[in-house]
């Protein structure tokens, strides 16, 4: 007498869909893509990825769209666990990697916490795709010992950076990546000159791997400047610190040298 089979456990799949440009995508990932009935969708994941679905998924677009608030969290955690308990191969798409700032942490464990087992696909988060872009190492023997990577939108005041710390951590050859750091430009600029020369190299990388690319080399000192002059606004990185000396020109659409 054959034992009858075990129901399938709930799974969630939380894929990065990298920067952007699909072929940045894992062999992984286009796999989960492929697989899976129902997409939940991030506001910075391209079009062109969702080439990978099947026809048949459903794809429900999570993210600030068409001008619309973005999804609440709750609901997003929600709609996961019902597909998931109905029996639906989910999958959760996500700018870069799903373990880099946008919120893969707690939504993990939110669906954990409901018995649901968690994949986790590795995806090309936006820092490394945006200073590979502008031909920049964010690491060098002769210039950074490591990396940071910051977001410059804390979930509240009590957890906000302490720009001078970071500043001085950086000077001591420390490459800083500051995502969602354009709004608040100002103020981790102001921090930063505390610790660091006005003259320190900094890069913005807008739309990172995509036919919308646009960059920006300027110094910490000009920041608020060149992002005004150049346009340059979110989705973006900037990368500051020594790696970005010698970069004589960045890519389309120009290179851009402030005081
Ligand atoms: N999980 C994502 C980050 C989500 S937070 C990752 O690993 O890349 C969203 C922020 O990421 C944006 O505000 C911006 O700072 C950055 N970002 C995402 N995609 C980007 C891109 N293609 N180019 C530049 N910055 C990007």
């Amino acid at each position: 007498m054959s034992a009858r089979p075990e129901p399938p456990v709930p799974t969630v799949w939380l894929v990065g869909a990298g920067p952007g440009d699909p072929e940045l995508l894992t062999l992984k990932a286009v796999r989960a893509i492929r697989a899976a009935t129902v997409l939940l969708v991030d506001d910075l994941v391209g079009d062109a990825v969702l080439r990978y679905a099947r026809r048949s998924a459903r794809i429900v677009h999570v993210g600030k769209r068409g001008g619309c608030r973005s999804t609440p969290q709750a609901f997003i955690e929600q709609l996961m666990l019902r597909e998931a308990l109905a029996g639906e191969r989910v999958v959760r798409l996500k700018g870069g990697d799903p373990f880099i700032f946008g919120r893969g942490g707690e939504e993990a464990a939110s669906l954990r916490a409901h018995g649901v087992h968690v994949e986790v696909v590795n995806g090309i988060t936006a820092g490394l795709a945006a200073a590979t872009s502008i031909g920049a190492p964010l690491t060098h023997r002769d210039h950074a010992h490591g990396v940071m990577l910051v977001t410059g939108h804390a979930k509240d005041e009590s957890t906000t950076l302490d720009w001078r710390v970071l500043g001085a951590a950086a000077a001591q050859g420390l490459t800083l990546v500051i995502y969602m750091g354009v709004s608040q430009a100002a103020r981790l600029q102001a921090g930063l000159l505390e610790a660091l020369p006005a003259g320190t190299p900094l890069a913005i990388v807008q739309h990172a791997s995509t036919a919308r690319q646009r960059s920006a080399l300027t110094t910490l000192g000009g920041l608020l400047d060149t992002l005004a002059r150049e346009g340059l606004g979110s989705p973006a990185v900037l990368i500051v610190g020594d790696v970005l000396r010698g970069l004589a020109q960045l890519s389309p659409p120009v290179a851009t040298q402030a005081a």
